[in-house]
């Protein structure tokens, strides 16, 4: 679904380069749910900058299979609007809403009698049903509601809500549109136990490809499959959740230590030799 090649990204500070990410190759097949780990400034937000093409690489290239829409909830995303949440969130639902503007015009001629409106009004009400057009105000209003928002705050200004909540309500934006890939940079920061506990079974009920950076380990098992260590400006894929991650470094840097004793051993061997 996703592939990058020989990506590299080169930064300056006071002038100097130096590299954020170095010649980084994967492959995120469909359906993959990928953690995304590593220390802070370790690159992984640029990833993510680099696979949505906001900010361009140095080299290399990505690749997002044809036909395939991508989400993305930007790290502290904040949404100013002046518009209520509920109107914010039709937003993200635009062509519903200008599919339910056409019926009801359509009806209106239909109703006075113009006949090609009748059969042009039956053919749009139809894609209208078909594409979940009975159901999407109410999973706006839910997704919102499980975000932490009820009937009276959906019909404030979004702008009259803190920063953590704008964040929120971006995320809902993205979920509500439920796009083939999405990437998500932190999205549990803003979130209380609840919302995260939704948050959860979005993600493991939608089939979609994720990939999520975050620092919360309970949440990352969970919902991951497999993990993107992010490390001295490389990228590694691993199979297996957090946990398992955890565990497979934890095999592999006890081999390294053992072959590094050894190696020590084998020095002064022959030193003393
Ligand atoms: P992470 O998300 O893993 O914490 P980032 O991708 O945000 O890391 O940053 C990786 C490195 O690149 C950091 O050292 C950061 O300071 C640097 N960096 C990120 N964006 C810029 C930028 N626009 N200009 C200069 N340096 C940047
Ligand atoms: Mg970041």
């Amino acid at each position: 679904m996703i592939q990058l090649n020989d990506i590299s990204k080169i930064y300056k500070i006071n002038g100097e380069p130096f590299y954020a990410l170095n010649k980084v190759s994967l492959q995120i097949e469909k359906g993959e749910m990928v953690a995304v780990r590593g220390r802070s400034g370790a690159g992984k937000s640029t990833l993510f900058s680099i696979i949505m093409g906001s900010v361009s690489p140095d080299s290399g290239n990505v690749y997002i299979a044809k036909g395939y829409s991508v989400g993305y909830l930007a790290q502290n995303a904040i949404i100013d609007s002046d518009r209520t949440l509920f109107d914010e969130m039709l937003d993200a639902q635009s062509e519903m809403v200008a599919l339910e503007k056409k019926i009801a015009l359509l009806r209106e001629k239909a109703e006075s009698g113009d006949e090609d409106a009748s059969i042009e009004f039956s053919l749009a009400h139809e894609k209208f049903v078909a594409d979940g057009g009975l159901e999407y105000r109410g999973r706006c209003r839910g997704i919102l509601a499980s975000l932490g928002f009820n009937d009276q705050m959906q019909s404030m200004p979004v702008n009259s809500l803190s920063g953590g909540q704008k964040t929120r309500i971006a995320l809902a934006k993205i979920l509500v549109r439920e796009p083939d890939i999405i990437l998500l940079d932190e999205p549990t920061n803003h979130l209380d136990v609840e919302s995260i506990a939704w948050l959860e079974k979005f993600i493991l009920n939608s089939k979609k490809t994720f990939l999520i950076i975050s620092h919360d380990r309970y949440f990352l098992c969970s919902v991951t499959n497999s993990t993107l260590e992010i490390e001295h400006c490389k990228a590694k894929l691993y199979n297996g959740n957090y946990d398992k991650y955890l565990e497979t470094k934890k095999k592999d840097r006890e081999v390294l230590e053992h072959q590094y004793k050894n190696q020590q051993k084998e020095i002064a061997r022959i030193e003393a030799y």
